[in-house]
């Protein structure tokens, strides 16, 4: 059987890697390759070089004056000759990009089975995140097997009449990859040098909160607002040391270079690499984004997070009480962080290690299942 792998962005890389990694232990059953739009493309490399993939095709799609129209189509397009050149099985899409919807429309044109991993996550809000919530319920449509990370979302997807016996709960395939990494970052002659020029940064005695944002809906006001929201706690906390690696986004560059850019104990660096962005989740006391990603990662570390957005397709944590929304207001970003870096009680409730996503066999549990089709 064939299968082609399709990624655009960070995110998508990072919790597709793993299941590359997996499909590539069974060659003997399968013909994996990988196909990459390039959505982001700098903040791609970085990850494929870490987990030592080499994408088979390499559709390079990002643009300057990019945007939701022309890269659709673009994608469309430009999957037309590998999909009749490869002829897949199966295509395999992420979580809820524009690649995901777009690479998914491609793939059923093909004829292909859809396989759609992260499957079933919803706000219900068809605006919030946008375009997310539409593409992941447009890829949810097309799709053919379904790869749930939990109940939730399986539930989900019964709602929206997916039969039951195509939707398979895996757990999050970022638990696999958040172990790959740990493993190779632990293992003996792995130096890493962006880790090491982190480490001056860490001040000693000082508590340090990551942070990092990039969401579409945020940009514009969202962004000045947290901006604002950092400032003060920066301000009014000298214990604190914040860093916040930046999105490349201009639109979260510009607003966070000119309001956070000189104030001694916030740290603006460019983004990292995924081994040291662990590295880094592992050294900090508390977490603000409005990252779906971290939510994710950050319970199975043991760190809190504040989500700066008001909805979360992603309510195991919240639930589980180690992820709290605090949305874009300023007075209550502050507020909450300002609660979990004063009140030790409160801390240690909310970090408590409770990890809802999985155990870091999902990959495993994708490839047995298709290998039974
Ligand atoms: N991440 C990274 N370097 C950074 C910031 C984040 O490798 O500087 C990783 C993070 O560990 C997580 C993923 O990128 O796995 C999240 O990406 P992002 O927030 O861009 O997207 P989302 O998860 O919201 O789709």
């Amino acid at each position: 059987k064939k299968n082609l792998i399709v990624f655009g962005t960070r995110p998508e890389a990072i919790k597709m890697a793993p299941l590359v990694k997996e499909f590539l232990k069974h060659e003997h059953h399968f013909e994996t390759k990988v196909c990459i739009t390039a959505q982001h493309r700098e903040m791609l490399d970085q990850v494929l070089e870490f987990f030592e993939i080499t994408p088979d095709y390499d559709l390079d799609l990002m643009k300057p004056d990019q945007n939701l129209y022309s890269l659709t189509a673009e994608i469309i397009t430009n999957l037309k000759p590998v999909l009749e050149g490869f002829k897949p099985d199966y295509v395999y899409v992420h979580g809820d990009t524009t690649t995901t919807m777009a690479a998914s429309i491609a793939a059923f044109y093909s004829g292909a089975k859809v396989c759609h991993i992260e499957a079933g996550l919803r706000t219900f809000n068809k605006w919030s995140p946008f375009p997310e919530e539409i593409n992941r319920s447009i890829t949810g449509r097309i799709s053919d097997f379904h790869f749930s990370p939990t109940e939730t979302s399986r539930k989900n997807l019964q709602k929206e009449n997916v039969n039951d016996k195509d939707i398979i709960v895996t757990g999050n395939t970022v638990i696999d990859a958040l172990h790959f990494s740990t493993a190779k970052v632990q293992s003996e002659n792995f130096v890493d040098q962006e880790i090491e020029k982190l480490k001056p940064l860490i001040k000693e005695g000082k508590r340090l909160v990551l942070v990092t944002g990039h969401r579409r809906e945020n940009h514009g006001q969202g962004f000045i607002n947290i901006c604002s929201a950092l400032k003060q706690i920066a301000i009014e906390n000298s214990g604190t040391q914040i860093i916040y690696p930046v999105h490349l986004n201009p639109n979260v560059q510009k607003p966070v270079y000119e309001l956070l850019g000189d104030i001694d104990n916030v740290k603006l660096i460019s983004p990292l690499s995924y081994p040291a962005f662990v590295w880094l989740m592992n050294q900090s006391y508390i977490i603000i984004t409005d990252s779906g990603g971290v939510q994710e990662e950050a319970p199975s570390l043991g760190k809190p997070v504040l989500v700066m957005r008001d909805t979360t397709e992603r309510p195991e944590a919240v639930d589980a009480g180690t992820v709290l929304l605090v949305g874009i207001d300023i007075k209550k970003i502050v507020l909450e962080t300002e609660r979990l870096l004063n009140d030790d009680d409160a801390y240690a409730q909310m970090g408590k290690l409770h990890n809802p996503y999985g155990n870091g066999l999902a990959c495993e549990k994708i490839v047995n299942f298709i290998s039974n089709l």
